[in-house]
């Protein structure tokens, strides 16, 4: 029997088994250390680990909540949906922040999950560091700043927030599930809200026309400003064309000039300002490209399926029943953990094969 101070522990692991034994894509792990006392938990229902498939391109996780009472810390790992809303992976409890704990749990994630993230945001945790680029020996690891910022202080206002204060462990598991739900119910209203909404078109373009059609309604709304910015604060100064390759020096709003080289052919383009590459989303340079060039779409390879509305149908389907694990009911109080994602959307261009080693500098250097 695993038990923490005479308290509930036995009870959190049967309840969790038993969903085990119910459902085989329900992770769920356990240890006891050598007083037979629970001290390591990593769970990953069948939800969360659909959501990995989909989101995981970026992971975030750091150990910066702690459950109070039994002063077992609590991990989530957390990346970003394509309504820019957090979405949690997994969740793990341990009693030790040491290099032993952090790798049982990233090897239990990189079972879970089949794989590893491409790239992982931390604070600066040194045990946290080097279990990551022993498990997770292919990703991109990159330090957030708002970790670090909370962990010296600074970020206490926001971290108040992240607490689950509770008297049992019982009782931490229900707060948490009924946070998930919330997170979860979150994502269908949207989701359902791309099905039923068509965001207002602000150009005649066919171009925004098909964007506001493909791109969920938040990712819409990105896009949109880049169109506007396209057609009404961006010029073509300067154009040449050799063969199939046709070459733009573009002036921007900020009086920043970047070149755009489209292939006519391939409709292969690139934009010295990167931004694609970055998040994954058209730049204003391309997009007034592509406008010059009077295409009415935008080219296949350069839309991003993860911030698109049918990414999830497959996942809204296998959910729908609350018996798999949907979600059951709406609850009241705040999402734990979407703040970080400001700086998290950040880093989701990481994850999309920005390797030009001078911008990776860059970039993390802006990071921490
Ligand atoms: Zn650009």
């Amino acid at each position: 029997m695993a038990y923490i101070e005479g308290a509930d522990a036995q009870l959190v692991i049967d309840k969790y088994m038993a969903k085990k034994e119910v459902s085989t894509d329900f992770y769920f792990a356990h240890d006891v250390d050598e007083l037979d006392q629970l001290c390591r938990i990593f769970w990953a229902d069948p939800q969360a680990r659909h959501n990995f498939k989909l989101f995981g391109d970026v992971l975030s996780f750091d150990a910066t909540y702690s459950t109070n009472r039994y002063k077992l810390v609590f991990v989530p790992f957390t990346g970003m949906d394509h309504h820019k809303k957090s979405v949690t992976f997994a969740v793990r409890l341990i009693a030790k922040e040491d290099l032993d704990s952090y790798t049982w749990l990233l090897e239990h994630f990189k079972t879970a999950m089949g794989r590893v993230p491409t790239c992982t945001v931390t604070d600066q945790d040194p045990a946290m560091r080097v279990a990551i680029s022993r498990v997770f020996d292919t990703t991109r690891h990159r330090y957030c700043m708002w970790h670090i910022m909370t962990k010296v202080g600074i970020g206490e206002q926001r971290l108040q927030q992240l607490h689950f204060p509770t008297s049992s462990l019982t009782d931490f598991f229900i707060k948490f599930e009924k946070a998930i739900n919330k997170q979860r119910h979150t994502q269908t209203r949207l989701n359902a809200d791309c099905e039923d909404k068509f965001p207002e078109l602000k150009t005649t373009l066919l171009l925004e026309r098909q964007a506001a059609t493909t791109y969920t309604i938040a990712m819409f709304y990105d896009v949109q400003k880049e169109i506007l910015e396209a057609c009404f604060s961006s010029q073509i100064i300067n154009k040449t064309v050799e063969g199939n390759t046709v070459r733009l020096e573009i002036e921007d709003t900020n009086k920043m000039m970047h070149s755009v080289e489209y292939n006519s052919s391939t409709r292969a383009t690139h934009c010295t300002c990167n931004m694609f590459n970055r998040i994954g989303l058209q730049c204003r340079h391309l997009l007034l490209a592509f406008k010059d060039a009077r295409l009415e779409r935008i080219p296949g390879q350069y839309i991003t399926p993860r911030w698109t509305r049918t990414t999830c149908w497959p996942y809204a389907q296998l959910y729908a029943n609350p018996e798999q694990g949907g979600p059951t009911e709406v609850l009241s109080g705040g999402t734990r953990m979407g703040t970080v994602f400001d700086e998290f959307f950040k880093c989701v261009g990481n994850a999309y094969g920005n390797t030009d080693r001078r911008k990776w500098k860059l970039e993390q250097r802006k990071l921490v």
